[in-house]
């Protein structure tokens, strides 16, 4: 058996950061993957660097973007402040110096824009890393935790989590068992449905929180170059008109690529832009907010009957269809799509038809949301605009934690995407630093 102080389960950016606030706590702290070091690792999901190791590190500098600070009891200027602290980390690393959403004008004129046609614009100052800096950051932030005492428990998948006298126990596949007296728990959206199960057998009762499905948009790349050059990842929010729900842009890659994230039991869509090799795209993620209601209230088995499905219609791969298509009620096919004007960046899709695959309702709110921005936008609601699906946002299990990220057993700690209280590479930072920071308060050292 072997004992620390602290165990972290995962090495996204929630548990690196909380590795990296008890460095020089004197607490013997390690931090277990399921997947590889940053020189090896293959997994967009698994490993150290998390799913962030894979992004092309759109870093959001705002507590407007990925999380709600009165949902973490705290005030803006507070999260902030550890987003400050984020900051400074990710610029030590090799992030550069360079923001996109200081241009003042730029934002209000495209703010005005927006307003006119019902769109509400979100505003912040943003980084933009690119994935070969993201890689290399990774890789020097790793090491410089080995530096610093932080040990590392790789290619350890945790199958179960064991609480005895005060201590967890948490059992690995094949390496021997770990005994922590905290666990910081940031298994990411990967591992969060796997977390869920281990909570609730604990006695932690989870909350469902909502959850965004949609498409992922591609169109050419000069159509969006007004809007990046004042905010390279601009949030856009439309309210449908059928049905009243609130439809939003998501993780813009200008020139970027579209990719595929498989998981055990379904295929999802997600974008990158790469530093090294640019397309003539840009895509950005278009979601419909789903908050389900008493009697349906898991929306985790809702969205994961949602990738399913489509998953099967695509017959294990995304499905890619022209906006014309899905207009006109038939099917994509190959033929169809080399009449398109632009080619999609993601090659490895089944053409088909989206409106087999996504429930009705998320449809309409995505062609509605689609028809609506292309009036700041002009241009993305064309014919030949590709869309791929499906895209899905698992947040939905939401723990009821304290300030500190603590559930209701004491010394056990969620953060990041898995805690269903932020999204996003710095807001799960942020939540790593408040959980690690609890634990050195509470041991005052
Ligand atoms: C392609 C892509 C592009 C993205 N682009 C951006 C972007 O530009 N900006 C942004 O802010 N966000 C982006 N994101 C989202 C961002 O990567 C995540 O929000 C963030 O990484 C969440 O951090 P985390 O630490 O909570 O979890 P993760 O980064 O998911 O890390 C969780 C870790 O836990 C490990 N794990 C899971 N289960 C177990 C287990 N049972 N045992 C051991 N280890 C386990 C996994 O191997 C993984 O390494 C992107 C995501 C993807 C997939």
């Amino acid at each position: 058996m072997n004992k620390v102080d602290v165990a972290i389960l995962g090495a996204g950016p929630a548990g690196l950061f909380a590795a990296k606030c008890l460095v020089g706590s004197g607490l013997k702290t390690v931090v277990i993957d399921r997947g590889s070091d940053p020189g090896t690792r293959t997994s967009i999901s698994f490993g150290v660097g998390g799913a962030g190791a894979f992004s092309d590190g759109k870093l959001n500098l705002t507590p407007k973007i990925g999380g709600n600070p009165a949902d973490l009891g705290r005030n803006e200027t507070e999260i902030q402040c550890y987003i400050d602290q984020v900051d400074a980390v990710f610029t030590r690393f090799g992030a550069p110096e360079k923001y996109s959403g200081a241009d003042k004008e730029g934002l209000v004129d495209i703010k005005r824009r927006a307003s006119r046609y019902g769109i509400e614009f979100i505003s912040g100052r943003q980084r933009h890393m690119g994935t070969t800096r993201v890689r290399r950051m990774v890789d020097l932030f790793y090491r410089y935790l080995l530096d610093s005492q932080i040990s590392f428990s790789l290619d350890n998948q945790v199958k179960r989590i064991e609480v005895k006298n005060k201590v967890f126990i948490l059992h690995g596949g094949g390496n021997e068992n770990i005994e922590a007296h905290y666990l910081i728990a940031t298994p990411g959206r990967a591992g969060a449905y796997w977390l869920r199960e281990e909570a609730n057998r604990l006695g932690i009762v989870t909350e469902y929180g909502p959850i965004d499905v949609g498409v992922r948009v591609e169109f050419p790349a000069e159509i969006y170059t007004t809007i990046e050059e004042v905010m390279y990842d601009a949030k856009l929010r439309v309210r449908t008109a059928t049905y009243d729900d609130m439809v939003r842009t998501f993780c813009t890659n200008p020139r970027g690529f579209v990719v595929t994230e498989t998981y055990e039991e379904f295929v999802l869509v997600n974008g990158h832009a790469e530093n090294e090799g640019e397309t003539q795209n840009t895509n950005f993620a278009l979601l419909s907010h789903i908050d389900l209601t008493d009697p349906v209230e898991d929306t985790t088995e809702y969205g994961r009957a949602i990738a399913k499905l489509a998953t099967t219609i695509g017959g294990g791969k995304p499905i890619i269809q022209r906006l014309k298509d899905l207009k006109n009620g038939r099917r994509s096919t190959l033929e169809r799509l080399q009449r398109a004007t632009i080619g999609p960046t993601l090659v490895d899709v089944t053409p088909g038809d989206i409106s087999m695959a996504l429930p009705a309702r998320i449809v309409a709110n995505i062609l509605e949301g689609l028809d609506q921005l292309d009036n700041i936008i002009p241009g993305l609601a064309a014919d030949n605009t590709l869309l791929y699906a499906p895209e899905i946002k698992f947040y939905d299990t939401r723990y009821p934690v304290n300030r500190s990220m603590e559930t209701r057993i004491p010394g056990f700690f969620v953060a990041g995407d898995a805690s269903g209280h932020c999204r996003g590479i710095v807001y799960s930072a942020v939540t790593g630093l408040i959980a690690g920071e609890a634990i050195r308060k509470r041991e005052r050292v």
